[in-house]
């Protein structure tokens, strides 16, 4: 009988098109969102007990890894994380202290905020799970890529809110129906089109990027017009009104599936 022989790590790199680029490369996992984005990249699921108790579980890792980027890219894309991790440690803290106030949504000015380069790094985690967005929508791509700012008025909207500290985790995207999908409560997703190109519904954000004919059901704000904005732009302070949402069944990402919710 023939023993399996062992795996070593070289046998999973994996070669591709880089979601950025598109050339055939060898490619590096892009973490999605960026790896300890909030609590170190680890989801809690909250439940409500039978004795009305809110219970976390010991949570999983959150978000999920795609081999999509070429080193290149990934060299090019990756400083970006920084301001990612920024906004997601503001909301998350923010969102903690105004837990069980009743809050709908809210309203705050970010300090030191560069919304050009969270909007870059934002989509470009996006466009590791919304397979083939270089081929279909290159113009996009050009944008995210322009760091020192070019707006783009395309049939794609990038929407934001925000979500409760207990939400769970849901990242994937079904762009030209491809579907890749992660979700904490293990649920599948089976959605009828238009489906969001990419989502990053993971506390304490939700991002979608999503077909613009039906991006005004969304409860979320229209924030595509940070990418006229440069990623290398001087520091200001940034006052969002962001609404709070919950998915509510995680077994679709249509509009009616996301629901405004309390603090
Ligand atoms: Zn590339």
């Amino acid at each position: 009988m023939q023993q399996p022989r062992p795996l070593s790590p070289r046998t999973h790199a994996k070669k591709g098109a880089c979601a950025l680029c598109g050339r055939y490369a060898r490619l590096t996992e892009a973490h999605v969102p960026p790896r300890a984005a909030f609590n170190d990249g680890v989801s809690r699921r909250g439940r409500i007990s039978a004795e009305q108790r809110l219970e976390l579980d010991r949570g999983r890792p959150g978000g999920i890894r795609v081999p999509a980027h070429c080193d290149a890219c990934r060299a090019e894309t990756s400083p970006w994380d920084d301001e990612y991790i920024k906004w997601a440690t503001f909301w998350a803290e923010g969102l903690v202290v105004l837990e069980g106030h009743g809050a709908n949504g809210i309203r705050a000015t970010i300090p030191g905020a560069r919304p050009g380069r969270f909007i870059r790094a934002a989509l470009a985690g996006m466009t590791a799970v919304a397979e083939g967005l270089v081929g279909t929508h290159p113009d996009l791509i050009a944008a995210i890529r322009a760091s020192d700012g070019k707006a783009w008025e395309g049939d794609r909207r990038f929407l934001m809110a925000l979500t409760p500290p207990t939400e769970g985790a849901s990242v994937g995207g079904m762009h030209r129906g491809m579907q890749i999908h992660f979700s904490i409560t293990g649920t599948d997703v089976r959605a009828p089109a238009p489906a969001p190109s990419a989502v990053i519904h993971h506390v304490p954000l939700s991002l979608l990027l999503v077909d613009a004919a039906i991006a005004d059901e969304y409860p979320h704000v229209d924030c595509t017009g940070w990418l006229a904005e440069s990623a290398v732009a001087a520091e200001q302070d940034l006052e969002l009104s962001l609404p709070v949402v919950r998915l509510s069944s995680g077994t679709t990402w249509q509009p009616e599936s996301f629901e405004e919710a309390h603090l």
